[in-house]
This record gives structure tokens, sequence and C-alpha cells, in this order.
């Protein structure tokens, strides 16, 4: 499950478009509490929390500390019970204080987002006003977060530290060497996403993709690759540097959907719950959420029907409508600040 806690994000990324406001109907902490409980006890067990930019909500490290008690029990692992609780964060305000609080208060991984290696790159992608300027500064805090992430046990050999890169055709392409690079010598993984169409406003067309098997070749023919494959229902298919120098991943969500197996639940910060990336509409939680304690169950009744009746597979969809020359109009998605990636 992915749980989106606010729209807000401290950079304007122009393949993301966030908004600079929340919706005004904020889940409460005690109600994201409330909603993990349910799915956990149904059966979700991985859990990241996302946004906007998760770092903007000031209570982040109360709620990784309060669902601890949520764990599935170390001596009975086939219960119900959260296994992981990870975040997916640009790493702009990830400091050294907060790195140590988040991992203090129980949180196992992070996901650190970048897209270039130079000011001009990051002021680009990020969508910053500045210039050049401005993405030093934003490349210097990130930069900084990944070794504040590392010192505070984050490790990245244990796959608790990774990097993040959206690329896109024409807008970063040139910078799949320089990000293996920098990922190669700090040992973390870097994870390449393909520019996908989630949301309305961020433009996409189908030649900004950069497909992955083109990312792979490119930084293959620097530094060579062997295949290990996609997990079933993880989302990237990783390789590992022939060097021994750590391991690579692709996000082909465009190229090579994984709908077919893919068991994420999205619930944006007001609540609405999606189980695809690309829908259109979701089911919103809240009447159950805020509804009497007697009536409380139904959030997991609603859950439960809400995933055995989920039938997307929008992005093959997608790949068969391209194919054969098919699909012409693109129906509305929510947007991808509200769904947290
Ligand atoms: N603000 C946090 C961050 O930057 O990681 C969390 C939210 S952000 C929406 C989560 C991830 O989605 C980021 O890695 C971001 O690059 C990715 N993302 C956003 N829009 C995308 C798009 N159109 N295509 C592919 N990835 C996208």
């Amino acid at each position: 499950m992915r749980l989106s806690l606010t729209a807000r994000c401290n950079l304007a990324c122009p393949y993301c478009c966030p908004d600079s406001h929340d919706p005004p109907e904020l889940l409460t902490q005690a109600e994201r509490l409330q909603l993990v409980s349910a799915a956990s006890a149904l059966g979700f067990r991985r859990l990241r929390l996302t946004g906007g930019e998760p770092l903007l909500h000031r209570g982040l490290e109360e709620l990784v500390a309060a669902l601890q008690p949520l764990r599935s029990a170390p001596a009975s692992p086939g219960e119900p019970g959260l296994n992981e609780i990870a975040l997916t964060t640009n790493g702009v305000l990830l400091s050294v204080e907060r790195a140590q609080a988040l991992r203090t208060a129980g949180l196992d991984r992070i996901s650190v987002s970048l897209d270039g290696t130079d000011g001009a790159t990051v002021a680009r992608m990020a969508g910053l006003a500045g210039g050049p300027a401005a993405g030093e500064t934003v490349l210097e805090k990130v930069l900084a977060a990944l070794d504040h992430a590392a010192a505070a046990g984050f490790d990245p050999a244990a796959g608790a530290l990774k990097l993040n890169a959206v690329i896109a055709r024409g807008r970063n392409e040139d910078q799949l060497l320089p990000l293996a690079q920098l990922a190669r010598q700090r040992g973390i993984e870097l994870r390449l996403i393909e520019f996908m169409d989630v949301g309305n406003r961020n433009g996409w067309q189908p030649d900004l993709v950069l497909p992955a098997t083109e990312m792979v070749r490119r930084i293959g023919a620097h530094w060579p690759l062997v295949p290990l494959g996609r997990q079933a229902h993880g989302t990237a298919s990783r390789w590992r540097y022939r060097d021994g120098a750590g391991h690579l991943a692709v996000v082909a969500s465009i190229s090579a959907p994984f709908c077919g197996d893919c068991d994420r639940l999205r619930v944006t910060a007001d609540g609405v719950a999606y189980t695809c990336l690309f829908a259109s509409s979701g089911l919103d939680l809240k009447p159950w959420l805020r509804a009497s304690a007697a009536a409380g169950g139904n959030l997991n009744e609603g859950l439960h029907s809400l995933w055995s009746a989920r039938h997307d597979r929008y992005s093959e969809q997608r790949a068969q409508g391209q194919s054969s020359g098919t699909v012409t109009t693109q129906r509305p998605h929510a947007e991808m600040a509200y769904l947290g990636g």
C-alpha cells in the first residue's frame, strides 16, 4: 500500500506537476493509523509513505513510530501484519536529524529521487525558477541526504537506500551514465523509471519515453550488466554490474507493463483508494474512516470488496493500443502528486 501524506511538494517537476496546496479534507493521523491497521489485517504487508513530498508532513516520524505495533510478530511470520515501512522522498528536507529520527521511529527503507547530476539538469527536471544555481543547491541537499540516510543506518548494500530517476527522452537522457556513476560510487541501487502518462497535465507523449531496454543498453555498453529479472509483484527489473559494483534497476511501466501481477493499492492524502496508478477514479474511504466506531468494521469490507473487484490493466491496454494503432484519445487520470508514485 502506498499512502500519500500530502499532495504538496517543495519541487515542481514538470513530469509530475504537484500542487502547492493540499486537498481540503486531509486524513488525520488517527485515520491513517486506522486505515493501515485495516489494510494490514487484510494482508497488506508493505507500506510506502509518499506524497507530494512526505517530509513536508510534520507528523511523519510520529506516524512511523505509531505504525510499529502493526508489524507482524517475528515469531509468527505467517500472521497478518506489516513487514516493511518505506519512504519515497526527494531528499531536500532529509537533514541529519530527520534521517536519524526516522530510523529511530522504525522506518526500514528510503528511496530518494534525483533526475540529474548537474545544476542545470536538476533545475530543469525539478521545475526550479532559479536556473542552474538553484539546481546546484538542490543537488547538494539531495547528495547530503544520501549521506545522512546512510549514516543513520539505511544501508544501501542491504537495499535500504535507493536512488530513483525518471528519464525522459530529449530531457535528461544524457544523465544515464552520470547517474549510474554516482550510484555505483556510493554503492546505491539506481532505479531508472520510464516517463509515465500519469495525470493529465504533464504533457506526456509516447515519443518522450526512453524505453528501459535502451537505458540498460546504454549503461551496459559502459559497465557490462547481468540480468537478474523481475521479482513477482515487483515493479523493477534488476541487473547486476559484472564488475561487482552493485545493481541497476529499471521500471518499464510503459514499454513492458506488469499489470498482471501488480499488487499495489494507492491511497491519496485525502483518503481515496486507487487500484491502479493510471485509474481515473477511486473509492473514497473517508465515509468509513469517519463513521462511528460501531460502523468501523465496514472499512475492512470496503477495502476487501474494492480489492477483490479490481480489474485494472491500463498499461497493458495502452501498449496493445499503441501497437495496433487503436488508442487515439486518453481517458483522464488521477494526478501523480495525489497517488504518490
Ligand atoms: N516527492 C517524493 C519524491 O520525489 O520521491 C515522493 C512523490 S513522487 C510522486 C514519487 C516518484 O514518482 C518520484 O520518484 C518521481 O520521480 C516519480 N514520478 C513522478 N511523476 C512521474 C512520471 N510522470 N513518470 C514517472 N515517474 C514519475
